[in-house]
């Protein structure tokens, strides 16, 4: 019998599961440990709450949690409650798919004046999770700035951009949707290194802007490059493009009250501000030959209250596991750290690609790892359970999360799908409330 233990429970750790029970059939035990007392990683907490139809994919990890051979034990961290060592004592394999929570820095000074967020934090915070509800992001002034131009710029900026009507039917923390009620912000600038053929937002994402209630987008003409040079994009980076020249000739709409400004070409030099944020200074930039930015030599500065970076994610480290601090993920080879010890999805590849990406990932890692011997007899999960009782670590078990669920839809505002216990001291009250009472 093939032991595996899968340390987090997103995307990658899903498919590497499912996978590995397709792979090995009756011949597998799977354990699934997660930080936090709830399953599915980025899918609760990263996907914006108003995509929903991407949330969908969790019914299908469900179905795999739900497997027998499989057992999901949430609130057990490793490298605090456990260590990968001991993992590895107790299974064949080790599988991290961590994903990559942390926030990169930008590096520059007045980088840590409060008001300047990292996405991580505040897609955390309207998602509500456990560690980010304490946020409290400023918004009280009318100039957000937003740095980076991929897929969670975008998702930020239509978050602050939504009418409450907008937000009703998404499963955003009612803390964000109270905060958001009462936002003084008018004009959100979207700040891009680069310029429109060098962004890495996807179709969809950036055409939903054109179609928000209260916000309009704004792209100056003269950021774009000459239409011709639009035929040598590929299909779906030209029709991106296509987007922002239809948003540029429209010109803003002057019945709505918040903007969003796409500011291409500009660098951040320095965030201004005595106490909290203020401005940010850039540097004006154009694309050189090799398509890096290239400073001007020309400086503006963008007055705000808000910063938000985003600008990619890192994998958070574990003692005891090699880490490529320069690309921020485990080091590894196509997915190998060492024997019987493996990392899949963004804690292998860094933070880029779909959902969808994390399934090639996960299968592709089981494609390994199969065609390696198990190393000798393990405990397995009879073992984790005796290490965990004699630390008196009591796991939240995938039927615990469906009274998590329960109570999470129960207390839903009307025609949205939960509302998110947003505490660990409640999200575990919920998990033992049934049982407790079963008692
Ligand atoms: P991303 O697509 O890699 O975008 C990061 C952006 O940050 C880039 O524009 C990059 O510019 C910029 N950047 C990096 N360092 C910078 C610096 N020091 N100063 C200024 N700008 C800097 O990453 P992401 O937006 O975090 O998204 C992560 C992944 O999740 C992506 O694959 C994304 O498509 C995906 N995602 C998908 C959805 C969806 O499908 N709805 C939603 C959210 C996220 P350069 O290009 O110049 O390096």
């Amino acid at each position: 019998m093939r032991t595996l233990v899968i340390v987090g429970s997103g995307p990658a750790g899903f498919y590497t599961a499912e996978a590995a029970l397709k792979t090995f059939g009756d011949g597998v035990r799977i354990d699934m440990l997660d930080a936090l007392p709830t399953p599915f990683g980025l899918i609760r907490a990263g996907v914006a709450p108003d995509h929903q139809s991407i949330k969908a994919v969790a019914r299908r990890f469900a179905e795999v949690a739900e497997d027998p051979r499989v057992r999901f034990l949430g609130d057990v961290a490793v490298g605090r409650d456990i260590a990968v060592a001991e993992l590895q004592e107790l299974y064949h394999d080790v599988v991290l798919a961590t994903g990559a929570p942390e926030d990169r820095c930008l590096g520059i000074p007045g980088e840590d004046l409060p008001g300047v967020i990292g996405s991580a934090a505040f897609v955390g915070w309207y998602n509500g999770h456990p560690a980010w509800a304490d946020l409290k992001p400023p918004l009280d002034s009318a100039v957000v700035a937003i740095i980076g131009n991929g897929n969670v710029a975008i998702d930020c900026a239509r978050i602050l951009a939504k009418t409450e009507a907008e937000l009703a039917p998404s499963d955003i923390a009612a803390h964000a949707l109270d905060a958001l009620r009462g936002s003084a912000v008018r004009s959100i600038r979207i700040v891009g290194r680069r310029g429109p053929h060098e962004a890495s937002f996807t179709l969809k994402e950036v055409g939903e802007l054109g179609e928000l209630a209260r916000a309009t987008p704004l792209v100056r003409p003269g950021d774009l490059p000459p239409e011709a040079a639009d035929a040598g994009l590929e299909t779906g980076r030209r029709r991106v493009v296509g987007v922002l020249r239809r948003f540029a000739a429209q010109g803003p709409d002057s019945d709505k009250p918040v903007v969003i400004a796409f500011d291409f070409f500009r660098r951040p030099l320095r965030v201004l501000g005595d106490g909290r944020v203020a401005g940010l200074e850039l540097m004006r930039t154009r694309v050189g030959p090799d398509g890096r930015a290239e400073d001007t030599g020309e400086t503006e500065i963008l007055p705000c209250g808000l910063v938000i970076t985003a600008i990619g994610y890192r994998t958070a480290g574990i003692p005891g596991v090699p880490f490529d601090e320069a690309l921020g993920r485990f080091s590894n080879e196509e997915g190998a750290i060492a024997p019987g010890l493996w990392c899949v999805g963004w804690a292998r590849r860094g933070p880029t690609g779909t959902i969808g990406t994390n399934r090639q990932d996960g299968f592709g890692l089981v494609e390994r790892l199969a065609a390696t011997a198990a190393r000798g007899e393990r405990p397995g999960p009879a073992g984790l359970d005796r290490l965990l009782a004699g630390r008196g670590i009591r796991p939240v078990s995938f039927a615990d999360w469906r009274r998590i669920e329960a109570v999470e839809a129960a207390r839903a505002r009307a025609g949205a799908p939960r509302e998110k216990l947003v505490t660990l001291e409640a999200l575990r009250a919920a998990a033992r409330a049934e049982a407790a009472a079963a008692a």
